[in-house]
């Protein structure tokens, strides 16, 4: 098996003028870095991240390689933020996969972007979130439902810049001829349901450049509420892998995405109705060993429970009348 097509396309979105995303597609090194901080702090952060691993001599190594290049982003980042008070509390999340020498993928993550392959025509999410919600959701104390809604999803435990060491999740899949994956921001999963983005690769399997686009589209048509970026390389059938590095950043990789904004027929998915669409929210750090039960509380209710709330609010306003007009009956016979 070999690396087949690569791909990747980046946007602000519509509700953001910087984008604060980073990419890497250096064939067999694929990476996401989804920034924050104040101004223009989260764009140096991913920058910062993503110019580790373009520096990098050799990303093949499995997982302690790729937890050796997180590491080395981490400490870019963590460097800058210490050193120039107008970049302190930046951060930045990162997914990396790499395709190594035996076929295996290698992946390195840390935040909230995503890892994801589609095979056999079936989306599945390959990373967990290192996220407030996401927390709660492993501690049973919130639906995954409520979670996809939760006015604090954007809160991650994890990222890079904040500490001079980072907790790096590293894991090894071993790839089928057909897997397509992609390496996202929460610019793109916030906006696009799973089986919509399942959808698109689908329908655009054939073209990942296609595929990349469409998927942006995709979240802009969601609201575009974040900064979008999609990383997608796919394995086929075949000798070993190219040795030349097909080398592309961010900067230079992508034409205008003129279209964005058009819905196209061949996308072959419907905008989302807007109750669906969530709010913007702005990515904030916060360790999981402070995520206090209170966070669980801010959980929106489901529609279900409005008439039961409208029900019981109807009970307690019957029962203080009641109260009331006891209290002035005892009132007026005594
Ligand atoms: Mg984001």
């Amino acid at each position: 098996m070999k690396l087949g097509q690569t791909a990747a396309a980046t946007d602000p979105g519509r509700k953001r003028r910087q984008n604060e995303d980073a990419f890497v597609l250096r064939p067999p090194l694929f990476a996401i870095a989804d920034g924050m901080g104040g101004a223009r702090a989260g764009e140096i952060a991913s920058a910062l991240a993503a110019g580790a691993l373009n520096e990098a001599n050799t990303a093949v190594g499995g997982e302690e390689r790729v937890k050796q290049l997180v590491q080395e982003a981490n400490r870019r980042v963590h460097e800058r933020a210490s050193n120039d008070p107008s970049t302190s509390g930046m951060g930045t999340t990162m997914t990396v996969a790499v395709v190594e020498p035996n076929g295996e993928i290698t992946f390195g993550h840390v935040g909230d972007s995503r890892a994801y392959v589609l095979r056999d025509d079936h989306l599945e999410q390959l990373t967990d979130d290192h996220s407030l919600v996401a927390e709660l959701v492993r501690r049973g104390e919130l639906s995954e439902r409520d979670a996809e809604v939760h006015p604090q999803r954007s809160v991650i435990t994890r990222a890079l810049g904040t500490d001079p060491d980072v907790d790096v999740d590293a894991f090894t899949i071993r790839p089928q001829a057909g897997d397509v994956y992609l390496i996202c921001s929460d610019g793109l999963s916030d906006m696009v349901a799973s089986t919509e983005i399942e959808e698109v690769m689908r329908v655009h399997r054939a073209d990942l450049e296609q595929a990349a686009r469409a998927l942006v589209r995709a979240a802009n048509r969601g609201g575009g509420d974040d900064n979008i970026t999609a990383v997608l390389f796919e394995i086929v059938e075949g000798g070993p892998q190219p040795s030349e590095p097909d080398e592309r950043t961010r900067e230079y990789a992508m034409g205008p995405l003129d279209e964005e904004d058009t819905l196209h027929p061949e996308d072959g998915v419907a905008p989302p109705p807007p109750a669906q669409v969530p709010d913007a929210v702005d990515t904030m750090i916060v360790p999981a060993e402070e995520i206090d039960a209170a966070a669980v509380h801010a959980a929106p209710e489901p529609p279900q429970a409005g008439l039961g709330r409208r029900l019981l609010a109807l009970l307690v306003i019957i029962a203080l009348i009641a109260v009331i007009v006891v209290l002035v009956w005892w009132g007026l016979a005594r």
